[in-house]
């Protein structure tokens, strides 16, 4: 992908965050501008008090001249403090509505992408600089804008009023810039050093702290005891941390030191040029009081801009750029299609190989299952049994050869057509932090809200809800985080299922959601699928092969290859890999 330009990532973000709330920020970036150009104006005020005083002294009186300009000041120091107030507020309000934009802009992409990406360990990363870039985005933007609207004005403004005053004054916003611009570079250099030796360190430091504190890690730390342990580390951990920063800043402490030595001569020259100048009286003693007035400001606004706001938008731009990048992802565009779920599913010839992997996780593979059929997969932990699952049901395209659903390539359909009437169960399904019944309705959103249909699905799945642990009925939050219950394994697995089942579908697929249960539970589970998938097609893989009988046919997988199919009596009969694996496993029905 091609590097974006610092301007190219602004306008990307003003484009997103303007369409959050258009009328909101064209009055915040109103108020911006005129939050800079109030302290231009300020001089100017000044400026016109001072000489219209020095004509009072001269006339030994206060004319009414004087007193409109005093509160035209007043007007102008007043108006700028509520303008800066204004300005202040609508960021914060306006931050919120932009950054749940962003929000949706991640999660919109993420639901287009390509299932088979989040397999790639790369691009695992590339999702969570996303999400880190993301979070700096607001601020990236509000800074930038913040340089173009706001000081850039006030010092376009300011330069051409000191260059009308006297072509010389308008050296000091240089005198005011380049002692400025010097420290900053020097500082930008050593930290960045020092980021890369405090990095690893940190990354450390986090994981002890974590290991102590963090609630994932609480059982097992306290069960072994070994919170000395960790203590001692993570205590060697910050004195190293201590003594890498140490260094930097003593480092840059002395550089400050001379760098604000810098400023102070440039503050110095300022003042000179400015005696200069009205005592050539090339500038009235109004403006001179007006320029001298606003000194302290000038080198403030430079300072802000360059050593806070250029300095932290460069530093977050590497990171917002992650994020503009994940919402431009190219997404393949494929065409909706209704697919006939009746017609039995034909794999040609597959090969699947994950990104980033050196060998195949399926290797020639074909078969057919006709509707209504019910299919086992069996094999080896390794062999290929949930790869060939999820390009079944459409998730991953085979990198050769083709699923075909109702005759047509499944690689060729939109996703979402290709997933409507599927249903499938995973080994690692999710527990939602949700009420069960939502943990259940969720897979079928446009459902009916009859909570019998819930009641029916969970039932199905064996999942007895008058058990005491379900306080609340249906209603019971399942997350201890937010005050519900925590199930056992069992019973996740068991909503896990059923929100298969609810789910409308033609297709059902069910690869081992099982780990928490014993092998006996286990076959009454799968037996209990298979009971009632009567008349879908139903896949189940499982390495146990307990349950399998059921099926009308198993596949036998190896080391990613078909090596054998049949019922089970056929199987035995074959007396190889799949008799074999019964019969070392028999003992655990028996
Ligand atoms: P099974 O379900 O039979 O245990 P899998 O389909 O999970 O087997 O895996 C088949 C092969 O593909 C294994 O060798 C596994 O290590 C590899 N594999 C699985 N997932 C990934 C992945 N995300 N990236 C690379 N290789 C993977």
């Amino acid at each position: 992908m091609k590097r974006k330009s610092f301007i190219y990532i602004a306008l990307k973000l003003f484009k997103i965050s303007f369409s959050a709330a258009p009328i909101h920020y064209s009055i915040y970036i109103i108020f911006v501008i005129l939050n800079g150009l109030s302290s231009a104006f300020l001089t100017l005020a000044l400026q016109m008090f001072f000489d219209e005083i020095e004509l009072g002294i001269k006339g030994k009186s206060i004319t009414a001249d004087i007193i409109t300009m005093l509160i035209l000041v007043g007007m102008v120091i007043v108006g700028s403090h509520i303008i800066n107030g204004i300005d202040n507020f609508l960021s914060e309000a306006l931050g919120e509505k932009v950054k749940r934009k962003y929000t949706e802009k991640i999660i919109e992409k993420s639901a287009q992408l390509d299932p088979i990406l989040f397999e790639s360990h790369e691009f695992l990363d590339t999702m969570n600089k996303a999400h880190s870039g993301m979070l700096n985005a607001y601020y990236f933007l509000g800074v930038s804008m913040v340089i173009f609207i706001y000081y850039l004005p006030y010092i376009i403004f300011m330069s051409i009023y000191l260059f009308n005053l006297n072509p010389m004054l308008a050296l000091i916003l240089l005198l005011a810039f380049i002692p400025t611009m010097l420290s900053q570079i020097i500082r930008t250099g050593i930290f960045s050093k020092m980021e890369d030796k405090v990095a690893p360190i940190r990354r450390t430091y986090w994981h002890y702290t974590d290991a102590i504190c963090g609630i994932s890690y609480f059982k097992e730390t306290r069960l072994l005891g070994i919170y000395g342990f960790l203590k001692g580390k993570l205590v060697g951990t910050i004195l190293r941390l201590q003594d890498a920063t140490w260094d930097t800043q003593k480092k840059s402490r002395q550089l400050e030191a001379i760098t604000k030595t810098l400023t102070l001569l440039g503050y110095g020259g300022v003042l000179i040029l400015l005696v200069y100048a009205v005592l050539k009286q090339d500038i009235s003693i109004g403006a001179f009081a007006a320029v001298f007035a606003s000194i302290g400001t000038m080198f403030d606004t430079m300072n802000e801009a360059i050593c806070i706001h250029i300095n932290n938008a460069s530093h977050s731009l590497g990171s917002v750029r992650n994020f503009v990048d994940f919402i431009e992802y190219p997404v393949i565009e494929r065409p909706e299609y209704q697919i006939s779920r009746n017609a039995g599913i034909v794999v040609e010839n597959i090969t699947f190989q994950y990104p980033g992997s050196s060998y195949k996780a399926l290797d020639s593979v074909n078969f057919k299952i006709s509707p209504g059929e019910t299919i086992a997969i069996v094999g080896e932990n390794g062999s290929g049994k949930t790869t060939l699952g999820r390009i079944l049901v459409g998730l991953f395209d085979p990198t050769e050869g083709q699923v075909l659903l109702g005759g047509k390539n499944i690689a060729d359909v939109n996703r979402d057509a290709a997933f409507e009437g599927v249903s499938a169960v995973f080994q690692k399904y999710q527990k939602y932090q949700m009420t069960l019944r939502d943990n259940v309705h969720i897979s079928n959103t446009t459902f009916d809200t009859d909570e019998n249909n819930i009641k029916d699905a969970l039932s199905k799945s064996g999942l007895n809800i008058t058990d005491q642990s379900f306080t609340d009925g249906l209603h019971t939050m399942l997350s201890r985080e937010f005050d519900g219950v925590e199930l056992s394994g069992g019973q996740w697995q068991r909503v896990a299922i059923a929100r298969g089942y609810y789910r409308s579908h033609e297709i059902i697929l069910l690869d081992e959601p099982t780990a928490a249960v014993d092998p006996i539970e286990e076959s009454n589970i799968y037996r209990q699928f298979a009971e009632l998938s009567k008349n879908k097609t139903a896949i189940l893989i499982t390495h146990r092969l307990g349950s399998t009988k059921l099926a009308d046919r198993i596949l036998v997988l190896s080391q990613g290859k078909l090596v054998e199919s049949g019922t089970h009596e056929e199987l035995m009969n074959q007396n190889k890999v799949y008799a074999q694996m019964y019969i070392a496993q028999s003992q655990w029905y028996e």
